[in-house]
């Protein structure tokens, strides 16, 4: 039987922020785990926001393959604007109550392609037991109610299934409080939780997700002493794990390890609204942005095509470039020329553009913000003055990936599920088979 198996995501951690921490030795967990493995970067996908990565990593597919194509997006059978969390004022834009469905329930219960497996699924049709805390790419074959009175609206998840307090498959005593996010509480809360797990040795695959290092990096940028303090939290969770285990070697004995994070950042200074270049049009299209990655959908009666929309855009210092299908061919469209896909140099970026584009939900016209820009949310939210991500550009495209006790090349975020299998003795899905694909 191989070694049960720990992934440990980071949301938003950098490979500088990652290599700095090993180097300075302020971050004990992750300098033991680095020096017990083996380190490589490796890419995200796109746009590189978190629903769209951490759905890549669980399903070992990109969006082409899984469905969810942004933070947030524009639905056309039902006619509306998905959002799952730009920020507090998008989400009461797109409407609270129906956000917080979508994000809560939707996202893994409609959004997410039934033909996409997830990693719990897969490994748990096997007859192992999976672990979730906090990830929210979770569905799984068991049937969970929320702990909160009067929500009887049932979610699906692995056997141990644990989602910032609303859902709970086993009792812990650990305690979430959202209202000291800040002060790291939601990491906190999963700490308590992988502390309890480890310490009963209750599963065999857990994917651990922190989310407070994003957090802090999107308030102060990705330079900045607020995520160099959370990186300190984030190390602290890891630790927790050890400690549980009975201390770090032990932890090893017990468990083999992937830790990377789910999409990098870049420094904002400046902000735009990309439904501008548009506003004559807004009977014919729909634009949803987020951060520094936007789409602009077109709407049955449009008298425009994806050619037209990028050509709007030309001559835009807040735009790189877009991206849109046309036939079979995937066009990038930078400095008012034309490109094929191919030819551009960002990472992985013809399997990126085009796993993305074959998103049913996806924009007829993609778009990836200029270095330093963002496009404002929904409800006119950005970071200028911290930091961001989502678009095809290195800084926010790659990732640290660390590997302990797991032989496999990993280069993508979605070699993680096919290896985590493959450890196992787990055959793939096709839909895992199809990562190779773009949808
Ligand atoms: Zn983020």
């Amino acid at each position: 039987m191989p070694r049960k198996l720990v992934l440990m995501v980071v949301d938003g951690m950098t490979p500088a922020a990652f290599e700095r921490a090993i180097e300075d030795g302020k971050a004990p967990a992750l300098s033991f785990l680095a020096a017990h493995g083996e380190y490589r970067q490796a890419t995200s996908v796109f746009p590189s926001l978190t629903p769209v990565c951490l759905t890549s990593i669980a399903t070992g597919a990109g969006p082409g393959v899984h469905h969810v194509p942004s933070l947030v997006w524009w639905n056309r059978q039902e006619r509306r604007i998905v959002e799952y969390g730009s920020s507090f004022p998008a989400l009461r834009a797109a409407g609270l109550s129906q956000s917080l469905l979508d994000t809560i329930f939707n996202m893994n219960a409609r959004h997410l392609s039934r033909d996409a497996v997830t990693v719990y699924e897969a490994l748990e049709d096997a007859g192992l037991v999976a672990a979730a805390v906090n990830i929210t790419c979770y569905r799984g074959r068991h049937r969970y109610l929320p702990t909160v009175p009067g929500l009887n609206r049932a979610a699906h998840g692995p056997r141990r299934f644990f989602f910032y307090g609303l859902f709970e498959s086993d009792r812990t005593g650990a305690r979430f409080a959202v209202r000291s996010r800040r002060s790291g509480s939601v990491d906190a809360y999963a700490a308590a939780v992988g502390r309890w797990l480890v310490t009963r040795d209750g599963f065999d695959f857990l994917a651990y997700y922190l989310s407070g290092y994003d957090y802090a990096s999107h308030e102060g940028g990705p330079e900045g002493a607020a995520a160099e303090q959370a990186l300190e939290q984030v190390d602290a969770a890891i630790g927790a794990l050890f400690e549980a285990a009975g201390g770090p070697d032990e932890f090893l004995e017990r468990y083999a390890v992937v830790l990377l994070s789910d999409h990098g950042q870049t420094s904002v200074e400046r902000a735009v609204r990309l439904e501008e270049p548009f506003a004559d049009l807004a009977d014919q299209v729909v634009v949803a942005a987020s951060n520094r990655a936007g789409q602009v959908y077109l709407l049955p009666q449009a008298r425009v095509d994806a050619g037209e929309l990028a050509r709007r855009l030309d001559g835009s210092v807040a735009v790189e470039l877009t991206l849109r299908g046309e036939g079979d061919e995937v066009v990038a469209r930078r400095e008012g020329a034309d490109v094929p896909v191919e030819e551009l140099e960002h990472p992985d970026a013809a399997w990126r553009a085009r796993s993305a584009l074959a998103n049913p939900n996806a924009g007829e016209l993609l778009v990836s913000a200029a270095e330093g820009w963002e496009l404002t949310d929904l409800g006119g939210r950005h970071h200028v003055g911290g930091g961001s991500h989502g678009s095809l550009a290195a800084g926010d495209s790659f990732v640290p990936l660390l590997t302990v006790g797991l032989q496999a090349e990993l280069r993508r975020i979605t070699d993680v599920a096919p290896a985590v299998l493959d450890h196992f003795g787990v055959r793939e899905p096709p839909s895992m088979e199809a990562a190779a694909g773009v949808g």
